[in-house]
């Protein structure tokens, strides 16, 4: 095994089947910020239970509404296109049928519906709003162009 091979080593049980890849301090010194929050949303989606858990970043919630610069006035309205859960105002529901996951100053906040376990994504463009969802298990649905007046 040369040097270069040691970074990045497979894991072998007796039996030859794979249980894990080893990673040095080094690689993932490298790319452990990358690859980190896929690893985190990748794990969200196994344990989906757990993702609404987490504390939401609400910081990153209160940036986004600090920077709007959209067309259209700020609303916090979220739906999930796979059960139907809606929420008119996401800030101020006592219900709280979604976990907020991610909001970016992009645009894209994604939520977890505590319905049906979907990954809702809000969508801000200049002038409309698009929601999408991915269930639990299967194809994201959703519709671009949900116009706001
Ligand atoms: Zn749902």
């Amino acid at each position: 095994m040369s040097e270069k091979d040691s970074h990045v080593v497979p894991l072998y049980s007796k039996d030859g089947s794979l249980y894990g890849i080893l990673l040095s301090p080094q690689i993932w010194e490298t790319v452990g910020r990358k690859i980190g929050p896929i690893l985190e949303g990748a794990l969200d989606a196994m344990y989906p239970a757990l993702a609404s858990q987490k504390p939401e970043p609400l910081e990153d919630w209160q940036t986004f509404k600090d920077y709007w610069d959209f067309k259209y006035p700020f609303n916090a309205r979220v739906e999930c296109k796979v059960c139907g859960a809606v929420s008119e105002d996401w800030e101020h529901d006592p219900e709280k049928p979604f976990h907020l996951k991610n909001a970016s100053l992009s645009g894209l906040c994604v939520f977890h519906c505590k319905q049906c376990n979907a990954t809702v994504r809000k969508k801000h463009f200049k002038d409309h709003i698009c929601f999408e969802a991915t269930p639990q298990q299967g194809d994201s649905t959703g519709s671009c162009g949900t116009l706001v007046e």
